[in-house]
């Protein structure tokens, strides 16, 4: 009997792969890596290649101010609030 035990091929599954890793879906569950040491590796390479193309265009982050600046509208928007609500009446 043939290795059917992979429903695919090591060849089906590489040309799969960039979808299947586009698509979100995490690729280490599937079943052909389950049973295939050769595309485990790959994608263990993929992922060392993807991590560093990470580094090398990373995200934009908020910058760190940002939070200065929610801060200080917050304290702007707590220092408005009227705390004398009873105005002193001057009767005089
Ligand atoms: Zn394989």
């Amino acid at each position: 009997m043939t290795d059917d035990r992979n429903t695919i091929s090591c060849a089906e599954f590489q040309a799969k792969l960039p979808e299947l890793i586009g698509s979100g879906v995490d690729v280490s569950t599937d079943p052909h890596l389950q049973s295939c040491d050769l595309c485990r590796a790959l994608l263990a390479d993929l992922e060392t290649i993807a991590e560093a193309a990470r580094q090398l265009f990373p995200i934009v982050e908020p910058p760190e101010d940002l939070w200065e600046h929610i801060e200080s509208a917050l304290k702007d928007e707590t220092d408005g609030v009227d705390t004398g609500g009873e105005k002193a009446t001057q009767s005089s």
